[in-house]
Parts: C-alpha cells; sequence; structure tokens
C-alpha cells in the first residue's frame, strides 16, 4: 500500500524531465537542443473496444509514445498496467533513447501501455486486447519505424500475438517487427534472461571498482518477474546470498538467505511470494530498507524517494526496473556514499539483446546462447566503463554520468542531421 501510494505520487515525466535538464546543464546544450530532446517527437492516444468472454465490449485505453528518433527507429516495451498514464508512457520513452544511447545500440527510445490489469482477463480476452492494440498501433510500429518488446504484465506470448497481428496486415511474416518473440517466431537466445544478465553484469563491475567481493554478498530483490527473479537466480548462481524478495502482493525475508528457483516455483503454484517456507514476511517498503549488500529494485517507478532514501542500508543499489529512484532521493544516495548503477546502464541488457534480436531477424541468421552472451557482455562492460570514466572525471554520480554519455550522443546525431525543412 504505502509504494502505491508513492508511485501516485511521484510523477515519473516531471523525473525524466529533471534528470534531461541536469545533464543539459551539464553538457551546456543550446536551448534549441533542449527543447527538442526535451519533449517527444510523438504520442499516440487510442480507446479501443475488446469483446469480453460473457459477450460484454468493453473500451480500453492505450498508448505509445516515440520520444526521440535521430539514431535510429523507436525500441521500447509495452506495459499492461492499472496505473498506466500518459506521463508515465512518455518517461519511459525518454529513458529508452538514453538507454539505447548509453549502450550504442541504434536506435530511438518509444514505450506504449494500456490501462488494465491482465490479471483479471481471462486468456482470449487478453489475446483479443492484445491483437486490437496491435491493430491500434499499426500506423506506427514497423522493423524499419518502431519495434515493440515485453515489459510489465506482457511477455513472449504477447509479443507473438503482436508479430502475428502486424503479419496479417502486411501479408507476409514480419518477425523483425517485435523483440522478446518465442525463440520458433525468430526471437533470440538469451532474450528472457538478458534484462537480469546484464544488470548482473554491471554488478560485477561496480563490484569490481568498489572492491566487493560478489559471492560474500547478500541481496535484496524487489520485483520477481522478469527481470527480478532471473536476477535474483543468477546472483545465487554467483553464490550471493539471497536475503529477501518481493512481488506485489508482499515480501520474504530470511537472514540465512534462500534458494530463489524454490521461491520461482511457490510463486508458480500460490500466485505471491509470501508464505515461502522458512521465511519472514515483510512489506515491500521494509525490503528496500532491509539489511543487504545489494539492493536491486526491479518493479515499477519512484521506489526510492525522499522518504526512504536515508535509511536503505545497501552499499550497492542496481536498477533493474525503470525509474525506481527519484532526483531527491539521488542526492541522499549519493551523499551516504552508495553506489547506483542507474536504470538506463543497469538495465540496458534487454533492449541490447532486444536489438541482437532483431538483427538475427533481418539477416536470418541465428546465433547461440554463448554467442549471445559474450556480446552482451561486451556491450555491458563497455558501457559500464564509459559511464565511469565519465562519473570520476566529472565528479558526479553514475546516474549523471550516464545521462552525460548518452544525450551527448543523441544530440550530436539531432545536431549534425539538422532541422528538417
Ligand atoms: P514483470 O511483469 O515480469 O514483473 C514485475 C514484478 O514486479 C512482478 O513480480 C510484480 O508482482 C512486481 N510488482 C508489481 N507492482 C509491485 C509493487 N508495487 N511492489 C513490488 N513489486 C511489484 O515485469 P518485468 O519485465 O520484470 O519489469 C520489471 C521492471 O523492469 C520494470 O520497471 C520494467 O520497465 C523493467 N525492465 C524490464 C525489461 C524486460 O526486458 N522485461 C527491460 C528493462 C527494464
Amino acid at each position: 500500500m504505502a509504494t502505491e501510494q508513492i508511485v501516485q505520487a511521484v510523477n515519473a515525466w516531471d523525473v525524466a524531465q529533471q534528470q534531461f535538464d541536469l545533464a543539459a546543464e551539464h553538457l551546456h546544450l543550446s536551448s534549441g537542443l533542449r527543447k527538442v530532446l526535451r519533449e517527444p517527437k510523438r504520442e499516440l492516444t487510442v480507446h479501443f473496444p475488446v469483446k469480453m468472454d460473457d459477450g460484454s465490449v468493453e473500451v480500453f485505453t492505450g498508448y505509445r509514445v516515440q520520444h526521440n528518433l535521430s539514431r535510429g527507429p523507436a525500441k521500447g516495451g509495452i506495459r499492461y498496467h492499472q496505473n498506466v498514464t500518459l506521463d508515465e508512457v512518455k518517461a519511459l520513452a525518454m529513458w529508452m533513447t538514453w538507454k539505447c544511447a548509453v549502450v550504442g545500440i541504434p536506435f530511438g527510445g518509444g514505450k506504449g501501455g494500456v490501462i488494465v490489469d491482465p490479471k483479471k482477463l481471462s486468456l482470449r480476452e487478453v489475446e483479443g486486447l492484445t491483437r486490437r492494440f496491435a491493430t491500434e498501433l499499426s500506423i506506427l510500429i514497423g522493423p524499419d519505424k518502431d519495434i515493440p518488446a515485453p515489459d510489465v504484465n506482457t511477455n513472449s506470448q504477447t509479443m507473438a500475438w503482436i508479430m502475428d497481428t502486424y503479419s496479417m496486415h502486411v501479408g507476409y511474416t514480419a518477425p523483425a517487427v517485435v523483440t522478446g518473440k518465442p525463440i520458433p517466431l525468430g526471437g533470440s537466445e538469451g532474450r528472457n534472461e538478458a534484462t537480469a544478465q546484464g544488470a548482473v553484469y554491471t554488478i560485477q563491475s561496480a563490484a569490481q571498482h568498489l572492491g566487493i567481493d560478489v559471492p560474500k554478498c547478500r541481496v535484496a530483490v524487489q520485483g520477481f518477474g522478469n527481470a527480478g527473479a532471473i536476477a535474483a537466480q543468477l546472483m545465487h548462481a554467483l553464490g550471493c546470498k539471497i536475503v529477501a524478495v518481493s512481488d506485489s502482493t508482499g515480501g520474504i525475508y530470511k537472514a540465512e538467505g534462500f534458494d530463489p528457483s524454490s521461491v520461482l516455483a511457490w510463486k508458480k503454484e500460490h500466485y505471491s511470494v509470501v508464505g515461502f517456507p522458512g521465511t519472514r514476511e515483510i512489506s515491500n517498503a521494509e525490503l528496500l530498507e532491509c539489511d543487504c549488500d545489494i539492493l536491486i529494485p526491479a518493479a515499477l517507478e519512484s521506489q526510492i524517494t525522499v522518504r526512504n532514501a536515508g535509511r536503505i542500508q545497501a552499499r550497492l543499489i542496481a536498477e533493474a526496473a525503470n525509474g525506481p529512484t527519484t532526483p531527491e532521493a539521488d542526492d541522499i544516495l549519493y551523499r551516504d556514499g552508495k553506489f547506483v548503477i542507474p536504470d538506463i546502464l543497469c538495465n540496458a541488457g534487454g533492449v541490447t539483446v532486444s536489438y541482437f534480436e532483431w538483427v538475427q531477424d533481418l539477416e536470418r541468421d541465428f546465433w547461440d546462447v554463448e554467442q549471445v552472451n559474450a556480446k552482451l557482455h561486451r556491450v555491458m562492460n563497455k558501457a559500464f566503463a564509459s559511464t565511469l570514466d565519465m562519473c570520476l572525471k566529472q565528479q558526479v554520480n553514475m546516474r549523471t554520468a550516464a545521462y552525460l554519455v548518452a544525450v551527448q550522443r543523441v544530440a550530436d546525431a539531432a545536431s549534425v542531421r539538422g532541422i528538417y525543412p
């Protein structure tokens, strides 16, 4: 409940613009360029009908935002959540622009969302909603224009429906219109694990810089979905103690640690991590402040705020989620000597392997998981090194450093293209 209230109190778009303004100021960007990069290029709002199982008709609202396309087609996930707003989607699209730039992949930023709690719909209703939403988006999406991917409450099945719907419209099979697809449809090996794997690579780099011994660390993970559950499993495989995890229903804690794979099996059966044998129930707010060395927020925005930042005990915070920390909280964490791996760097493994998937689809040539992970490792290490280098040279926190790297790359692309006509 507490986290839900905080989510509503902080506007993600205000946060995204504040973060951009800070970077623009540091980079002395011209006022024209600031005006261009501060706003999204396109925002589409659609209200569309879906036939429900009982024969009634419901109308849903969805959005697709393209923030900046200077470096390539729009790339970004589609989220299904009851709290989705246009401002949230705008923020997520802007963060995608910087994320693609910080890892150096040739995409611009996009994001989509539908206001819906998919857990209240049948599978057939979710399919109907997805196919109609994909149809509404067909004026924007395409392999060279805008390429969606999974995000909160969407997955490879959602992407398969979007790919099929788009392919039916154009009259041929177009795998490269979405990423995060099932492997038999042209999905990439390693994509399902990519966000978490990329986050773990950045944690290893940060630990090396800070002189932290990863296998000795106690880890807490907020959010136990694609990003969080796999991050917990990968950290456990490295020898860490997973002491706390949570989902939308609450959290669990055990100082001696537990096996996240067993928690995942428990969640599949009970639809919650809560109640896992041998653990104590904690709230999502308590999880963030628990006694641990590494904290991995992997749920929603605005979880670490001015209200709790001063009580966070972890030395290293790895933002697998998008936008979990507000700018005021960033200042407190920096003051307290916490090392934050910012979202646009930490969770960029997802979009990086999405890029690999898109390349494989376009070339009709598929790589094995070792190739994918080796390439991902190189990209993440390089992005981490450029960000750390900027952080040390400019004496700024890691988020501002990542923004300086990313915004400069986008600004260079936008400037050299010039203003049409
Ligand atoms: P998901 O739907 O697979 O999992 C989300 C998890 O968060 C679920 O366990 C859910 O129960 C939990 N959750 C929801 N509301 C919560 C709350 N108020 N408190 C605590 N937990 C809550 O989604 P995901 O794909 O893992 O995405 C999680 C975060 O990672 C999001 O911020 C997303 O934008 C970001 N992200 C995901 C990817 C990706 O490839 N999936 C890539 C980059 C960033």
